[in-house]
């Protein structure tokens, strides 16, 4: 009998936790912001998608989770009547590629850096979230990979994806949009809060700094900034964000440099003067800093 109830208890937790799951996705809005005549942002849940609309069709950038996909087709069916053409994933995480199959199913070119055509073709594991991602389907690859930039000319618009070596992931891009004024960062930009850095997959606190400078470098006063996470920015956010992170190694290093371990380090709450403003995000400080720790240490060698 106590094993009867406890596992109806169990397939209950199980069934509301598929309820929930489900019901989060149902409860997702996706919004669309305009950021410039042609360009715009649309949120919903993971990754910030990017798009340009025109007459030669809908240019995509990312796909969120692919529960999604039919919220966002009808929400892009808002902004143009012509089809998807492509979608370019600014790298392999499953909260921006996993619309990719239901719009690859659909003859939607499906574009990104080669690295993220291997994550994606091979199983990932993330430690700090101790989870495993499987292979996926032959129609969520990238059929078309490149190794440093491609340009979409289209819409009026050349439309420049670049690589970002080593930053949130091994397999970055981000895309600007010259004639527009406008660059969609992928996840090398979370705006206002702390990012994840998917050291596992070839990414470093290092690259994001060096990332981040790289956009500033193409941004002036007016530009537009799409981040991977969080509101539309501009070059200040930018600004705010890579000096956190510089922040964030000026603390930690002390303390690496005195041989602390990771658990050492976390009662010291190096981040203690940044946490109030940027621990808003879905990453607590402590796994914030779990990431970067051992990137820091590394780097000391
Ligand atoms: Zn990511």
């Amino acid at each position: 009998m106590t094993r009867f109830i406890s596992l109806s208890i169990i397939f209950y937790i199980t069934f509301i936790g598929i309820v929930t799951a489900q019901n989060n996705y149902d409860d997702v809005e996706i919004k669309s912001i305009k950021v410039e005549d042609g360009i715009y942002m649309l949120m919903g849940a993971g990754g910030n998608i990017g798009l340009s609309s025109g007459e030669d069709g809908v240019f995509m950038i990312d796909d969120q989770y692919s529960p999604l996909t039919l919220k966002i087709v009808a929400a892009i069916k808002k902004i143009s009547d012509n089809p998807i053409k492509f979608v370019l994933n600014t790298h392999w995480h499953w909260d921006h590629t996993g619309g990719n199959e239901n719009l690859g199913k659909t003859n939607v070119v499906i574009v990104a850096h080669d690295n993220v055509y291997e994550r994606l073709t091979h199983e990932q594991f993330i430690k700090i979230f101790n989870r495993k991602t499987t292979p996926s389907p032959k129609k969520a690859l990238p059929v078309i990979s490149f190794n440093d930039q491609v340009t979409f000319h289209l819409n009026g618009l050349h439309i420049q994806a670049h690589h970002i070596n080593n930053a949130h992931t091994d397999g970055d891009s981000i895309i600007i949009f010259k004639d527009k004024n406008v660059i969609h960062t992928g996840d090398i930009f979370f705006n206002g809060m702390y990012p994840f850095i998917d050291t596992g997959a070839g990414g470093s606190i290092y690259g994001m700094i060096a990332g981040a400078n790289t956009i500033l470098a193409l941004a002036d006063d007016k530009t537009k900034i799409i981040p991977g996470h969080g509101p539309l920015a501009n070059k200040k956010d930018l600004e705010n964000f890579r000096d956190m992170l510089i922040h964030v190694v000026d603390n930690v290093t002390p303390l690496v440099k005195k041989g602390l371990s990771l658990e050492e380090a976390v009662k010291q709450d190096p981040l203690k003067d940044l946490n109030e403003k940027w621990a808003v995000g879905f990453l607590k400080p402590d796994v914030f800093l779990a990431t970067v720790y051992q990137t820091i240490q590394d780097h000391q060698k």
